[in-house]
């Protein structure tokens, strides 16, 4: 069976568009719409037919029989001109009628793209792309008539449609489409009666590292552990267990700056509530949702985040980030090494030199050596319990005191260093306690340096 003798086939039982028409074949011939497919289709039948009508051969009757098709079912207005032209009668009653396929969608894409033109205003992108999701009367329709006609050359309506309305997009907004990585993915939900419209904005992620001057804030958010962030007269109805969080004071002028709807804090990994953070800082990255605005000053924003918590914390070497960068930032809180300052005392006085000879007794046991750490007491309520092995690279120490020791600490990320120091009641082993035979407790913890 030819094309020409499949779309008479087609349009004796229905009225398509020639948008549908044209996706119906859509695999066949290249660098063209699915409009001009179906156009050229019937014009070349409308042709070809008023050739043979012309030439007053046999099939003469047919080739009037299938004008009338072309112009009666579908209402194709060169097949309608030739009729009238050689005074040939055909029927005019049929009213026009909606194409089975779209229902008249196609005809109207540019109505379409002004809906998500709308919605679009006042955010910035430098491209886009679209996508949606079909009722099932669509799909299902759509599929029993390709099954039907047997047509095996043509596109999916979904696939139609979204070049469709992404070429009319693109024209108006002047933005080009893009695939793989686009900065907003306008997407319709679509009915042969209803269309919505709903934009995805692409997260913006911002990669920088944070200082912690003081001791007593989580780097996170913490939901209030009586009521799990509701708000009780436990947290004075704040839904906070702690006043304020890294995360809390740096991401305000993001937020603002951006118009962001929602704010992800990525750490590389986490200190202490009771921790600071010192040297050149923890890498983070900030992840901004639904953006509005995406080309920021971050120079300035860095200036007025520092300038408002003056001795609480800063934030430096601030630059755009990515999603992979995350995963990275997580991967590598696990594998990079760490320098910690531990302020430390002990139950029992010891001479400098007893001291001495103990921080000898300590650098032959744990440098370059691999701890056993179970999961410490204190978070094992949100940890899994389970024994971890962490390398130890280095360890130096200062006698302050008869009771107070100061260490420094180079080890694995993500070792948990009160334990080393205390022993966490042998759970880590080996631990200072351990080796020095008494109990040695972890007053202040600073991390000095993160490679
Ligand atoms: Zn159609
Ligand atoms: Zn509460």
């Amino acid at each position: 069976m030819t094309i020409f003798e499949k779309v008479l086939e087609i349009y004796q039982e229905y009225y398509i568009c020639l948008h549908c028409l044209g996706r119906m074949f859509s695999l066949l011939g290249t660098d063209t719409t699915n409009y001009d497919r179906g156009k050229s289709l019937l014009l070349t039948m409308a042709m070809e037919n008023h050739r043979v009508y012309l030439s007053r051969h046999e099939n003469h009757e047919e080739a009037i029989a299938n004008l009338k098709i072309l112009a009666e079912k579908a209402m194709f207005a060169p097949a309608q001109s030739v009729l009238n032209r050689e005074g040939i009668e055909y029927n005019t009653l049929i009213i026009s009628e909606k194409c089975y396929l779209c229902e008249d969608i196609f005809s109207n894409i540019s109505s379409y793209a002004k809906i998500a033109i709308q919605n679009l205003n006042n955010l910035e992108f430098k491209d886009i792309l679209v996508g949606n999701a079909l009722n099932s009367q669509i799909v299902n329709r759509e599929d029993t008539f390709k099954a039907q006609f047997n047509l095996l050359n043509s596109e999916s309506f979904k696939n139609h449609f979204n070049r469709e309305v992404g070429k009319e997009l693109s024209n108006n907004l002047k933005k080009p489409s893009e695939f793989a990585n686009p900065d907003i993915t306008v997407i319709y939900t679509l009915s042969f009666t209803s269309s919505e419209v709903t934009l995805i904005l692409r997260s913006i992620f911002i990669k920088g590292r944070y200082n912690k001057f003081i001791r007593g804030i989580p780097q996170t958010h913490w939901d209030c552990r009586a009521c799990r962030g509701k708000g009780c007269e436990s947290c004075n109805f704040t839904g906070k267990q702690y006043k304020t969080s890294v995360e809390e004071l740096v991401s305000p002028e993001f937020i603002k700056e951006t118009k962001a709807e929602g704010l992800k804090f990525h750490g590389a990994g986490r200190e202490d509530i009771d921790v600071k953070m010192l040297g050149k800082g923890r890498p983070f990255v900030l992840e901004l949702r639904n953006p509005k605005v995406r080309t920021l000053n971050l120079e300035k924003i860095q200036k007025k985040v520092n300038k408002k918590n003056k001795k609480k914390i800063k934030i430096s070497d601030l630059v755009y980030s990515s999603k992979e960068q995350v995963k990275n930032l997580k991967f590598n809180a696990e594998n990079t090494k760490k320098v910690y300052r531990a302020l430390t005392s002990s139950m029992e006085n010891v001479t400098k030199e007893k001291f001495e000879a103990l921080l000898h007794k300590l650098k032959i046991v744990f440098e370059n050596q691999k701890i056993q750490q179970r999961t410490p007491k204190r978070v094992s309520h949100r940890r899994a319990d389970k024994i971890r092995e962490k390398k130890i690279f280095q360890i130096d120490g200062k006698f302050i005191k008869p009771n107070v020791f100061e260490f420094i600490v180079e080890a694995q990320g993500g070792t948990y260093i009160k334990e080393i120091i205390h022993g966490d009641n042998g759970r880590t082993t080996p631990s200072f306690t351990e080796i020095f035979g008494f109990p040695i407790e972890c007053k202040k913890l600073d991390v000095l340096k993160i490679y």
